[in-house]
């Protein structure tokens, strides 16, 4: 992985890092009940999310990406948050809890890049609990 933090690693929080480079829950999950993929052409990130549920409970998920450490570190800070959680628990995570569990102060430029996971989480969500 290409490796572009230098002079900027001070400005993120090593744990970002950590899963920037080892990303938690990463790959695809075969026989998913809901995949989708979505991207934020500003700054070039990709985040795809497969997920599986049992009885009302996210049981498996699994992201894919490629982009920015922001945009990848929460969309792997946000599987590890979800996994085991209701299908309600998980819809009701909202954009500051994202940005909270960051940890970082994040510019308004790099929004996007921070809840893209999360955008991308909700919209698999409703594909597969489509009730909620
Ligand atoms: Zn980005």
């Amino acid at each position: 992985m290409q490796d572009d933090f230098s002079g900027m690693e001070e400005l993120y929080r090593d744990f970002i890092l950590d899963h920037y480079r080892n990303p938690r829950n990463a790959g695809t999950l075969e026989g998913a009940d809901a995949t989708y993929e979505d991207n934020n052409p500003l700054c070039g990130d990709r985040i795809r999310m497969d997920l599986k549920l049992r009885d009302g409970v996210i049981e498996d998920i699994k992201f894919k990406g490629r982009g920015c450490a922001i945009s990848q570190a929460s969309a792997s800070l946000l599987t590890e948050v979800v996994k085991g959680k209701t299908v309600a628990e998980a819809a009701r995570i909202g954009k500051e809890d994202v940005l909270e569990n960051l940890g970082i102060q994040i510019s308004a430029a790099r929004l996007k890049c921070a809840l893209l996971g999360l955008k991308v989480l909700k919209e698999a969500l409703s594909l597969a609990a489509p009730d909620l």
